[in-house]
């Protein structure tokens, strides 16, 4: 079959989006896809995926973003959520300071499944959220420098850095993984 011109994809990334249950994860992933935000919570059914398609530096990018529930009884999934993942999205919520804590058990898991080329990112979400605030950008920032992770707040609500974090990292990948061969 002939492939069409606008078919044509020079960069195809997974993306995987971690982090503790609320934290916003499937509302990142919504807001930057679909551009749609809700107050209730969302819930991610096992595995789900949402693909969006962009030019960047003039060439033609497609990303395949993952999120997850992470129960427990999706643990047997776990490998198959990361492999061949080009970049992870690390997200913490920013008035939740047990869920910047267990970041440490996300790079764990990430550390046991993930491949060594994965670029991981860690995102503080939920920063309109000043006044609730319990983790510092400089406690991010901190974090993220100690394991060589970019790091960047965000808000899935107002969108702030939205665009930032995924061009960023598309960036990062383009400079580190070769084009697809079609
Ligand atoms: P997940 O379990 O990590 O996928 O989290 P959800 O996307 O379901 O979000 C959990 C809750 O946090 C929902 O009530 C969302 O509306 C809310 N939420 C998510 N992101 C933000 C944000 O950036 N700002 C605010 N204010 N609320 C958010």
């Amino acid at each position: 079959m002939p492939r069409y011109e606008e078919d044509r994809i020079d960069y195809l990334f997974k993306l995987v989006i971690v982090g503790d249950s609320g934290v916003g994860k499937t509302s990142l992933l919504l807001k930057y896809v679909d551009d749609v935000f809700t107050d209730t919570f969302i819930s991610t059914i096992g595995v789900d995926f949402k693909i969006r398609t962009f030019d960047m530096d003039g060439k033609k990018v497609k990303l395949q973003i993952w999120d997850t529930a992470g129960q427990d009884r999706f643990k047997n999934i776990v490998s198959t959520f990361y492999r061949n993942a080009h970049g992870i999205l690390l997200v913490y919520d920013v008035t939740d300071v047990t869920s910047f804590q267990n970041i440490q058990q996300w790079l764990k898991e990430i550390d046991k499944y993930a491949g060594q080329k994965a670029k991981q990112v860690l995102v503080g979400n939920k920063c309109d959220l000043a006044p609730r605030r319990q983790v510092s950008l400089e406690e991010g920032r901190a974090l993220a420098a100690t394991t060589s992770m970019m790091h960047i707040e965000t808000s899935a609500k107002t969108s702030a850095n939205l665009e930032a974090l995924f061009s960023d990292l598309t960036r990062d990948l383009m400079a580190n993984f070769e084009p697809v061969n079609y």
